[in-house]
C-alpha cells in the first residue's frame, strides 16, 4: 500500500468519524446489540430489521475512538438497504480483510467505504476497534433471525 494511498484511507476514516452517516437506532429493530472492546473503551449498539421487499435496515449509536465510531458510520452506510446475500459478502470480505495483517487488496465494489480499513489490518491493537461494529451486526441479526446458511448454499 503507498503512502498516497493509506493517507486517502485515513481521510476517509477521519471523514467518517466527523461526519457520521445514518446514525441513530431503529425503532422498531427485530434485533439489537451491544459490544464493549475493553481495552480501547469502545461502545457500539447496532440494531437491524428486515423489510418486505428483504432489505436490511441498520441503525447504530456509540462512542469511542475514531477508528471505531468511523467503522459503524461506514457499515451502515454500506448496508442500509442492501440485500441478505450482499450484507453477507460485505460481512465476510470486511472480517477476511481485517484478518489480513495488512495484505489484503479489498474490493470497492463490495466494502465501498470499508476499504479504508485495510491499513488497520497491520495493527493488531485496532482491528477489534474496526471490527466492533460488525460483530454487534453479527449478534443483532442472529437476533434478528437474519441468518446467511441459505444464502451461501444457494450460492455455491
Ligand atoms: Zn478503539
Amino acid at each position: 500500500m503507498s503512502g498516497n494511498v493509506e493517507a486517502l484511507y485515513q481521510e476517509i476514516i477521519l471523514d467518517h468519524y466527523k461526519y457520521p452517516r445514518g446514525k441513530g437506532l431503529i425503532a422498531d429493530a427485530a434485533g439489537e446489540s451491544f459490544q464493549v472492546n475493553p481495552t480501547c473503551g469502545d461502545e457500539v449498539t447496532v440494531s437491524v430489521k428486515l423489510d418486505d421487499h428483504g432489505h436490511l435496515h441498520v441503525g447504530y449509536e456509540g462512542q469511542g475512538c475514531s477508528i471505531s465510531q468511523a467503522s459503524a458510520s461506514v457499515m451502515s452506510e454500506l448496508l442500509e438497504e442492501a440485500s441478505v446475500a450482499d450484507v453477507a459478502r460485505a460481512e465476510r470480505a470486511f472480517l477476511e480483510m481485517m484478518h489480513s495483517k495488512g495484505a489484503a487488496e479489498p474490493d470497492e465494489d463490495v466494502l465501498g467505504d470499508g476499504v479504508a480499513f485495510a491499513g488497520v489490518s497491520k495493527y493488531p491493537a485496532r482491528i477489534k476497534c474496526a471490527l466492533l461494529p460488525w460483530m454487534a451486526l453479527q449478534d443483532a441479526r442472529h437476533k434478528a433471525g437474519i441468518e446467511f446458511d441459505k444464502v451461501e448454499k444457494t450460492e455455491g
